[in-house]
């Protein structure tokens, strides 16, 4: 016998007794190559087996494990053995429960009269008591009795091939001879209990509530993890960077907020000074502006210019798209024309800049072609990302890498859930713009079936007439397998439908020389609908739109409704934005009601995150996040909060 190396967590499985490379190549499958991945392989349910349940004491509707012999079994077919269903009774001494497969046939094979058996699954009726399609677990082999009988048991997902009782004792006795190698994975931070006794917990629970305590500790376990990574960025950036001075001298503030037609929020001065107090900082600005739709962030924006521009250094901002970097760049230029501040804009498509002889201190609007090598950005000061949600960790590192340590402020209305945010933005100080301009109404949303289409579109043409103009949005460009509506089309229809007034199209494969067009005559009243996709979901900002129709609502997430929605609402007059629905799924119908209760963002966030869970919510990919395994965004948000205190402390970070 060759002599097995002494076992550690990070020993590959096939070092355990018993896992030979057919083995190991399922529990691959399971995404465990090593010890320290089989110890943490995560029961998806458990079985108080201590209490089983006689069948003389079964409810209906009650979900239950049972233990018994098979005293009969038999298959039926009919239909010409279309049609089937497999039998057997068991027996558990106080009374018959019938179990039964329908249309699998081949169940069959695996049991035979005699076969002593756990059953698991819901009763469906008592008279006789029948569960069909149990899960089934073989009661013999006395020798692993105490793994698998009389304690509160585990059950593992599997893979094909890979049997629960195999994988379950694989892991006990595994855990059992590896118990003192595991180690806290994060000594300097103390949380009880250990996380060995967690993994006690995990996989041989003594109560039903002992589960949940061994997940909050490994989940602990995992945000602190991702705290470190986070909170190192900003440990770095607070020894290593020397804040250039950008809170500015007032003198363009002063005379740009008195040409200003508005006055500014009280949200917005809050946040303002908060940004003033960060430029005149040592450590360089790493700040969030979360603000819901339509809240002001732009002009927040340009006075966080101005105070830098003031200061003598530069500005560069970007937006996701070229519709939206237009947009700032128009108002940008109108803004800070008359203060002699040049402005520049510079796309994929468009290079355009007004340039003053005296200076050339400005301000460069673009979108992601600002991140090509060739763009050179000098003397920056600060950098702004608007809809940052559409920007990953990666983008955000490269535009500041344009300077040396410029501020940084990136600003979103997607109303991130506050536990996401700390996880997603947890090295930025986060400021939350409270409140809206004055004189708005609120939006009222209706949703509407397919069948009152005809209505709907007599009161866009109603609302038109009365000089308000209309978005209709589509899910798709072209035409599509499933049938979705898509912009070509229906602005083909619509042109009839809503004649005498001007509908046009706006998609993302139009020409930027075209979508230019388009915004330009729609921004200025002489189109009167704009047929869109989601294109027009961040930040474009027509105050005369009053009306959003959306079709096939059901395609989009609860977050890209509300940000589609925060396009109208903008000026004084009633809003209204109708969601036209036709298939009543569940979900979707769900999500839809509560998109027509909801106005507030952050409420929605919460609910979409509930709905469709994180990953949906920020697009993983692009977040950065990991998967976590224990760690559950809905309910952990203290759990994250204390890691990151924990984590913040650790690095004396204030
Ligand atoms: P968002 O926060 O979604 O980017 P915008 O910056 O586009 O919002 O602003 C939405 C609209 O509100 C714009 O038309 C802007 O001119 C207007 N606005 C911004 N601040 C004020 C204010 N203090 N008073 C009145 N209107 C304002
Ligand atoms: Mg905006």
């Amino acid at each position: 016998m060759p002599v097995r190396p002494p076992l550690t967590l990070d020993s590959p499985v096939t070092a355990l007794p018993g896992v030979g490379p057919d083995r190991a190549s399922q529990l691959e499958r399971l995404g465990i190559h090593f010890v320290s991945q089989l110890l943490l392989h995560r029961p998806r349910r458990y079985e108080d087996r201590k209490n089983l349940c006689k069948v003389r004491d079964l409810e209906k509707g009650m979900t239950t494990v049972v233990q018994g012999t098979i005293v009969a079994c038999g298959l039926k077919t009919w239909s010409h053995k279309t049609k089937s269903v497999y039998e057997f009774i068991l027996d558990d001494g106080s009374g018959r429960l019938h179990c039964r497969w329908w249309n699998l046939p081949f169940m069959e094979k695996y049991f035979k009269t005699g076969d002593s058996l756990l059953v698991y699954g819901k009763v469906l009726n008592l008279k006789p008591a029948t569960i069909d399609h149990p899960e089934t677990e073989f009661a013999e082999n006395l020798d692993d009795a105490a793994i698998h009988l009389g304690r509160i048991v585990p059950i593992y997902p599997l893979t094909e091939g890979l049997g629960q009782r195999w994988l379950r004792a694989l892991i006990f006795r595994t855990l059992a001879s590896c118990k003192e190698l595991v180690q806290e994975e994060f000594p300097q931070i103390v949380n009880p209990p250990s996380r060995a006794s967690a993994l006690e917990l995990l996989h041989s629970p003594t109560t039903l509530d002992d589960p949940e305590k061994a997940r909050q500790k490994l989940s602990f376990d995992e945000f602190v993890s991702l705290q470190f990574r986070i909170q190192a960025r900003r440990k770095k950036l607070e020894e290593k960077a020397q804040a250039l001075p950008c809170q500015g001298d007032n003198r363009l503030i002063k005379i740009f907020l008195q040409q200003l037609p508005y006055k500014l929020t009280d949200g917005q001065k809050t946040v303002l000074k908060e940004i003033r107090a960060d430029l005149g900082g040592k450590v360089p600005m790493r700040r969030l502006l979360q603000g819901d739709v339509g809240s002001g962030k732009t002009v927040v924006a340009a006075c966080a210019s101005l105070m830098t521009i003031e200061s003598g250094f530069n500005v560069a901002i970007m937006a996701p798209t070229e519709i939206l970097a237009e947009q700032h760049f128009r108002n940008f230029h109108q803004w800070f024309n008359p203060l002699h501040v040049s402005v520049e804009l510079r796309t994929s498509s468009r290079k355009v800049s007004t340039l003053f002889d005296q200076g050339q201190l400005r301000v460069t609007i673009g979108t992601h072609a600002l991140l090509e090598d060739n763009v050179n950005l000098q003397n920056l000061g600060l950098v702004i990302i608007d809809e940052q949600h559409k920007f990953g960790v990666v983008q955000r590192d490269r535009f500041l890498g344009k300077g040396n340590y410029p501020h940084l402020m990136v600003m979103t209305a997607t109303p991130i859930p506050r536990t996401l945010g700390l996880t997603l933005y947890g090295d930025l100080d986060v400021s939350r713009m409270e409140g809206m301009p004055g004189g708005r109404t609120p939006i009222r949303t209706f949703i509407r079936p397919a069948a009152k289409a005809i209505k709907v579109w007599e009161f866009v043409k109603e609302q038109v007439k009365k000089g308000r103009q209309a978005y209709v949005v589509y899910p798709r460009i072209e035409e599509d397998p499933r049938g979705l509506k898509s912009v070509k089309k229906e602005t083909d229809l619509l042109r009839t439908r809503l004649a005498p007034y001007r509908v046009e199209a706006l998609h993302g494969r139009m020409e930027s020389f075209e979508k230019e067009a388009v915004m330009k005559e729609f921004g200025n009243g002489s189109i009167n609908i704009l047929v869109a996709t989601s294109i027009i979901e961040v930040g474009v900002d027509i105050s005369n739109a009053t009306v959003m129709v959306i079709e096939d609502a059901n395609l989009f997430g609860l977050a890209q409704l509300h940000q589609l929605r925060g396009r109208i609402g903008r000026g004084s007059e009633e809003s209204y934005c109708i969601v036209l629905t036709r298939d009543g799924a569940a979900e979707s119908t769900e999500k839809l009601k509560v998109f027509e209760k909801t106005l507030d963002g952050f409420q929605l966030a919460e609910e979409d995150m509930k709905l469709r869970g994180v990953g949906n919510l920020v697009g993983s990919d692009q977040s950065g996040l990991p998967d976590f395994k224990f760690g559950d965004f809905n309910k952990d948000g203290l759990l994250i909060e204390k890691a990151r205190l924990l984590v913040r402390e650790n690095l004396n970070l204030k």
